[in-house]
């Protein structure tokens, strides 16, 4: 029933209708979509769309990014504005910039935000000479950043930013999770002075369920499988798998792989059964991250009603004070991630 309603929404707009699922979606949303992708392949698609109804299918700050960067003639819709992030709200604005003024004292501090976070707070990134990043380009930016200042504030995700450390030759001695209690002030300023890195305490609730124990279990049952994982895992789940990477790099990792495999992928699980269904002639099975409550808030009954309820009423709507550094921040990461 809501499979011919959603179609029929489609086949009424055409053109005029883009329906965007992160790869996160269940198999019931993803198979509406036009285009299937990670956060970085559906902000930079955004620009390029044509259409004038973009139905956003993930995440709250996801649409409101698509929202910053949609053209004044375009509108997004979420099926569920409910539908949030965990790791995002771990970092609101407010308490983003009283840690950013806190930690300033110590000297430059250029802060970059995955794209697992909140308008605001990417305002703030842009606005204190920084950006964002996800976790396919993390390195890059985080080079780009360490260029801009004496250290760098990486939020809302400590993992993403201990694993993209390693990879840029970062120290552990060089880094300091922070402790943004008492808004801040118990961050003591003289302990940042031979630090690199400044790490947001922010964790994905689906890559946290992955611990080391279970990987050593599992390789000790399976010799010779492949484990791959998402850098939104701990580092120690991370040095432990063959690989980790971004949605993009688990799936080409999987593509890759040899025929008759047995592979355990460590992230959400729609896209590990996605996989699962594609590759037949490979074992793949998920590490056990389980699905995202959140990104199953988006369910072929709320699509369907949203896709009939196109009004203007019902777009995703922003603070239009945060759309220019939200904006700039947005365009640096696709700028310096494209090598221009
Ligand atoms: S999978 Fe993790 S990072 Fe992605 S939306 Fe869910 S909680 Fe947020």
């Amino acid at each position: 029933m809501y499979y011919d309603r959603i179609q029929d929404v489609k086949k009424k707009l055409g053109s005029e209708l883009a329906i965007l699922a992160h790869h996160y979606q269940s198999d019931s949303i993803v198979e509406h979509a036009d285009l299937v992708g990670d956060s970085l392949q559906l902000a930079a698609a955004i620009p390029e769309l044509e259409a004038r109804f973009i139905v956003f299918c993930g995440v709250d700050f996801m649409a409101e990014t698509a929202a910053v960067l949609a053209s004044s003639e375009q509108l997004i819709f979420s099926p569920d504005p409910e539908a949030t992030c965990v790791m995002a709200n771990m970092a609101p604005d407010y308490l983003v910039r009283k840690i950013l003024q806190r930690v300033s004292v110590s000297g430059k501090v250029i802060p970059l935000a995955y794209v697992n976070s909140s308008i605001g707070v990417k305002a703030i990134c842009a606005e204190y000479g920084g950006s964002v990043c996800t976790s396919s380009n993390a390195p890059l930016m985080l080079k780009w950043a360490l260029a801009r200042g004496d250290r760098v504030l990486f939020l809302p995700d400590k993992n993403l930013g201990q694993n993209t450390a390693r990879l840029s030759g970062i120290n552990p001695g060089e880094i300091q999770i922070l402790d943004i209690r008492n808004k801040g002030k118990n961050i003591r300023i003289e302990a940042l002075a031979n630090k690199k890195l400044l790490l947001w305490p922010g964790v994905c609730a689906v890559h946290f369920r992955l611990n080391k124990d279970k990987i050593m279990d599992l390789r000790r049952k399976n010799p010779g499988a492949l484990i791959v994982v998402h850098p939104e895992s701990d580092p120690e789940v991370v040095a432990m798998a063959d690989e980790a990477g971004s949605t993009s790099r688990i799936i080409s990792f999987t593509r890759d792989a040899p025929p008759k495999s047995t592979i355990f992928i460590g992230t959400e699980d729609n896209l590990v059964m996605r996989l699962k269904k594609q590759y037949r002639n490979k074992n793949i099975f998920p590490l056990g991250a389980g699905y995202c409550r959140n990104m199953a808030k988006i369910t072929p009954k709320n699509l369907a009603s949203c896709l009939e309820n196109l009004v203007p009423g019902n777009a995703v709507r922003v603070d239009s004070n945060l759309v220019p550094h939200t904006r700039k921040a947005v365009e640096t990461m696709l700028k310096v991630s494209s090598g221009d």
